[in-house]
């Protein structure tokens, strides 16, 4: 099977990698030199266009920052859906609004070729590793035919309904995470503040039904979990600007369908003040900055 792989960024380029590592032929495009580079010494095959890399191949998998590019790769001047031949798949594992999936489906089904949107939870440790949940929106037949190329990537592949339907289970996800995050911060700050250790006041949230995995797996307090971004000055984490585009998503979608997102907007202005000061690619644990004094 040829996959055309597009987007090789911090996800893209280890999830690439893990489809090379299977014996997979894959040709990649990236609008980034040092993506492509990367992407070159792990054996792919380097294209000039999202056009070039598709014109041969059986699937194409992308991997792009918003809906913006997902759409120019897509339906774009030098978009991937006029060179496809007919049968073929398409998988879009970007995080984007489920919305644009489908109109982007729409186009792809009068051409009699498939698609699916497969967002990934994960981060890049997940993607590195070929750990990823993959949330996949598409008929039971397309499903079956994507599952064992995203079982090179990940070890979780969860169909969630019809096509949109994967994005809709990212975005109430990244809801509860960003909104599970600014509560654990809340706590720890609080605590340390009244007098607590905060390993002491860690270990019996994470025995207590405060628990969730911003406290036991992530917790924002320095030195509470050794491999997480707070213990390495909240680098290379899931980036709070990521974080603000999926409670943007999030929050927009609820506006569609009337329905409320109290905590959801209140954490989104959070993000929002972090990016505003420069921390927007700082992990979005570091939310927790935000509760504590500023640095003279
Ligand atoms: P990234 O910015 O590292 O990579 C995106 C890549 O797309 C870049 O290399 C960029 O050059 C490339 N690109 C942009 N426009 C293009 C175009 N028109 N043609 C070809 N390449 C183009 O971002 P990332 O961290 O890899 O995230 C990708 C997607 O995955 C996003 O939608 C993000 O929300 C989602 N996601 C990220 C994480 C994470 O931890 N980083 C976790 C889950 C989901």
């Amino acid at each position: 099977m040829n996959i055309a792989f597009i987007g090789l960024g911090n996800m893209g380029g280890r999830m690439a990698h893990n489809l090379l590592k299977a014996g997979l032929n894959v040709h990649g495009y990236d609008l980034s030199e040092v993506a492509i580079q990367h992407f070159a010494e792990a054996g792919g095959v380097v294209c000039d266009s999202p056009q070039d890399a598709a014109k041969q191949a059986d699937m194409v998998i992308t991997m792009l920052p918003a809906a913006k590019h997902v759409k120019e790769v897509y339906l774009g001047e030098n978009g991937v859906l006029e060179v496809l031949k007919a049968g073929s798949l398409c998988i879009d594992s970007s995080t984007i609004d489920p919305q644009t999936i489908k109109d982007i489906a729409a186009v792809a089904h009068s051409k009699n070729i498939k698609i699916c949107d497969a967002p990934v939870s994960g981060g890049t440790i997940g993607a590195q590793a070929g750990t990823l949940t993959f949330m996949v929106g598409a008929d039971d037949q397309t499903f079956n035919e994507v599952k064992p190329v995203l079982s090179h990537m990940g070890k979780n592949i969860v169909h969630c309904g019809d096509v949109g339907a994967g994005q809709i289970a990212k975005i109430c996800n990244n809801l509860i995470l960003g909104i599970s995050m600014a509560a654990v911060a809340e706590g720890m700050a609080l605590g340390v503040k009244l007098g607590i250790d905060p390993q002491a006041l860690a270990g019996v949230i994470n025995t207590s039904s405060g628990r969730c995995w911003s406290s036991d797996v992530c917790n924002p307090w320095p030195h509470i979990n050794e491999n997480a971004p707070a213990s390495r000055g909240y680098q290379d984490g899931f980036a709070t600007q990521l974080m603000l585009k999926d409670l943007g998503l999030a929050v927009e979608a609820a506006g569609q369908v009337k329905q409320p997102v109290v905590l959801g907007g209140m954490v989104q202005q959070l993000y929002q003040q972090m990016c505003m000061r420069g921390n927007a690619n700082l992990d979005f644990s570091s939310i927790i900055q935000q509760y504590l004094p500023q640095e003279a």
